[in-house]
């Protein structure tokens, strides 16, 4: 367990925003948290847990003692008869733990390539891309609860997934630290190639059937494309939630605005495009002091260079009543506000 003070989160969040931890603690291993919850100034301290960062945007300073999630480890468990499963720690990279299950023979996570982040918060948002997401790859997960110091498992079932959403967002929020993801990839093998835009790439690569490393080379290659790498420009990925309606309001919406975006659900409900609202409010490209919408992707925020986490969530706001105000839909902001 290593310890620090007053440590600049700057480097710690893809946005790029400020913020210093009054104490950060490297939890790199299960044994460190009952060590840490033992510890007579740290353990009775407020705590916030805190991966890669690519999910969250800081207003100011947290009050609590910063969890920093490392610990490492991927392990191939015995192949069942319809799935191969995984065993990860939650400190692992998503993107490396994707490529490395395809060259260890494990495909299934290709669609959801290139997503930033840890592997231990891959469940809190259920995190989601070209027509997968998490829920559909997921066995069970290890954890251990900082207010008691108990270990504990939960299957698919007990973590309440749903879109970007799980338990760890309502009741189990701020309670504890997931440790380990067990995941289950379906075999056989199939590709998932709904999403028009990988369609698209097959049929451009005259390619009948193909494998998983092509699928993968080709959701990184539209990856790229469409959204800002946070090496160079801070951003959250998605900033707003795409908001269900009912396909009433679908229609609805489509008779006013023809080109409105909008994916059925299995429930009959309609998915709609917030990029595309954004869009037509006529954000994409604008800017509001040091933050912009993405000239790409409007439902990206970017920072131009030294925003603050409050000149963000100004923008936002500004994004939400333009929304609100020309469709009557309201917004809700994906990445965590600390
Ligand atoms: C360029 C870009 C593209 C993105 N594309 C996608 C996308 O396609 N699909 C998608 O779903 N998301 C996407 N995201 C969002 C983000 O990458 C994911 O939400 C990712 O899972 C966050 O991982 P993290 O480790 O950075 O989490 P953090 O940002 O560090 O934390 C996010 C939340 O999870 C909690 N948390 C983190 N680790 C743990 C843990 N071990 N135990 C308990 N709680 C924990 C934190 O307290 C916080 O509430 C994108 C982000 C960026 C910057």
């Amino acid at each position: 367990m290593q310890l620090q003070t007053l440590v600049d989160l700057t480097p710690h969040n893809t946005f790029g925003l400020p913020a210093v931890a009054r104490a950060m603690v490297h939890i790199d291993s299960d044994a460190a948290i009952p060590r840490l919850l033992d510890h007579p100034l740290y353990g009775p301290m407020p705590k916030w847990v805190l991966g890669g960062g690519s999910n969250v945007i800081f207003t100011g300073d947290p009050a609590e003692l910063v969890l920093k999630v490392a610990i490492k480890g991927r392990r191939l468990l015995p192949t069942q008869a319809d799935a191969w499963i995984v065993e990860v720690g939650a400190g692992e990279s998503w993107h490396d733990l994707v490529r490395w299950t395809i060259a260890n023979g494990r495909p299934g996570l290709e669609n959801l390539a290139l997503i930033p982040g840890t592997v231990g918060a891959a469940p809190v948002q259920n995190i989601g891309a070209y027509g997968v997401s998490l829920q559909e790859r997921f066995d069970a997960l290890d954890g251990i609860d900082l207010t008691t110091g108990q270990p504990f498992t939960l299957t698919g079932d007990q973590c309440r997934f749903g879109y970007r959403d799980s338990i760890f967002k309502h009741s189990l929020a701020g309670r504890c630290v997931i440790t380990r993801v067990r995941l289950r990839l379906p075999r056989p093998w199939r590709p998932v190639l709904d999403y028009p835009d990988l369609q698209r790439r097959q049929r451009e690569s005259g390619s009948g059937r193909p494998d998983p490393q092509q699928v993968f080379d080709w959701v990184c290659a539209l990856r790229r494309a469409k959204l800002p790498d946070p090496a160079t420009v801070g951003n959250a990925g998605s900033f707003f939630k795409n908001p269900v309606v009912t396909a009433d309001r679908f229609a609805q919406l489509l008779r006013r605005h023809p080109a409105a975006v909008g994916y059925r659900q299995p429930d009959g409900r309609v998915k709609l495009a917030a990029g595309w609202l954004i869009e037509t409010c006529g954000w994409r490209g604008r800017t509001m002091g040091r933050v912009g919408v993405y000239a790409h992707q409007a439902l990206v925020l970017v920072n131009q260079g030294g925003a603050t986490g409050i000149e963000v969530l100004a923008l936002a706001r500004a994004i939400q009543e333009s929304v609100k105000g020309r469709f009557g839909i309201t917004l809700e902001i994906e990445p965590t506000v600390v």
